[in-house]
């Protein structure tokens, strides 16, 4: 969608408290242990480029993305240290990520032998890291015997570099310990059969990074941390205790576009979810579930002026409405989510209300909002 320069709503994003975050996990990793932020999805919301130049200059020694079309995005800004892109990317794209010094995940035997058939073509060499998929039951090598091979396959592959071996924690969040300490086992199960020497074996996310110590994780893929936001903070697991302190960078703004009094017996939105018992005052912000503003939000109290006022009504493509204690004007501030943990709506509770995880939130929030950086 086209970026909604001409509408009061925006994501704001607080590069400080993004540097401060970054600086913090530099300081908190583990001698030796190198970072590598994780700008997947738009930097889950806050802007890729952006928050990989601030990475960038604290020392981050790389980046993590989910799809090669964002690691192309980094390359064309600049951005020149090791990109790693954590998903599975189509074998016949290898040479383009080879040719961009982008690092792909092997997810199987397979992929390496087509990937190698586009590499040998164009007499390209490519850097990988092994996946291992060592319980989160995604991508990977799960298999000994796969594994093998596939080192096999590697020694002496002039069209491979193997510069890592990686897996990712299912549950590194959890104050239960036994399925992350089973992970860990298999993991380390799998480095044992390694016949390549891979320059990094990292299997840290922010979660292992900042709740465990001692994982011995050549690189930290620190994501969530980044962005000010606790891991932990899932509707179904107990908060931990994060090593620092975590200073959420983004907040949602938005004005009153509309207000005005609707009398007994008057509905607002479709369907009339809400019908006003007596004189009530609605003001209306242009914000929708076009916005990722989903329609699950209803009830959820945004900050107007300087009152929480419920969504009433369903919430629409474009805007929604909200009851009001008193009239204020047009243009009144209207902050829908606050950078601030401890404000009703802080990005946590909103994830809680609609019953899914901050994560999610972040990354619905749509490209028509513009960011705007401080
Ligand atoms: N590593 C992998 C493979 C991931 O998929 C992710 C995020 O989903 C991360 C690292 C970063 O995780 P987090 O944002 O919890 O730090």
């Amino acid at each position: 969608m086209v970026p909604g320069y001409h509408r009061p709503a925006v994501v704001k994003i607080n590069l400080g408290a993004i540097r401060r975050n970054l600086e913090n996990e530099m300081k908190h990793l583990e001698p030796g242990q190198k970072m590598l932020a994780v700008v997947k999805a738009n930097a889950y919301g806050h802007g890729a480029v952006e928050v990989a130049r601030v990475a960038d200059e604290v020392g981050a020694a790389g980046f993590c993305v989910a799809i090669l079309d964002e690691a192309l995005q980094l390359r064309r800004h600049d951005i020149v240290k090791p990109i790693l892109v954590l998903g599975v990317v189509s074998p016949e794209y290898a040479p383009i990520a080879a040719v961009n010094g982008v690092s792909l995940t092997v997810p199987n035997l397979e992929w390496l032998k087509e990937a190698e058939k586009y590499l040998e073509k164009e007499n390209l060499q490519l850097k990988v890291h092994l996946g291992i998929d060592s319980g989160m039951g995604r991508i990977g090598f799960n298999e000994d015997e796969d594994f093998i091979a596939a080192n096999k396959f590697l020694e002496n592959n002039d069209n491979f570099f193997v510069e890592g071996m990686f897996a990712h924690f299912a549950s590194a969040d959890s104050a239960d310990e036994s399925y992350f300490e089973r992970q860990i086992k298999k993991f380390r199960h799998m480095e044992s059969l390694l016949t390549v020497k891979p320059k990094w074996i990292h299997i840290d996310n922010t979660a292992a990074s900042i709740f465990h110590d001692g994982i011995k994780s050549d690189l930290v893929r620190f994501g969530i941390g980044i962005y000010g936001l606790n891991p932990s903070s899932t509707p179904d697991s107990p908060d931990l205790k994060p090593a620092f302190k975590l200073e959420p960078a983004l907040s949602f703004e938005s004005e009153l576009t509309h207000v005005k009094t609707i009398h007994k017996g008057d509905g607002v939105s479709y369907g009339s979810t809400f019908v006003a018992d007596e004189d009530t005052i609605i003001g209306t912000v242009p914000v929708g579930y076009a916005d990722g503003w989903i329609r699950k939000f209803q009830g959820f109290k945004v900050k107007v002026g300087d009152k929480y006022c419920p969504i009433v009504g369903r919430i629409c493509m474009d805007q929604f409405m909200v009851k009001m204690p008193e009239k204020m004007p047009v243009g009144t501030k209207v902050e829908i989510i606050s950078d601030d943990p401890t404000a009703p709506n802080n990005i946590k509770a909103a994830a809680d209300y609609v019953d899914t995880i901050h994560y999610e939130v972040a990354c619905l929030l749509d490209d028509r909002l513009p960011r705007v950086y401080y």
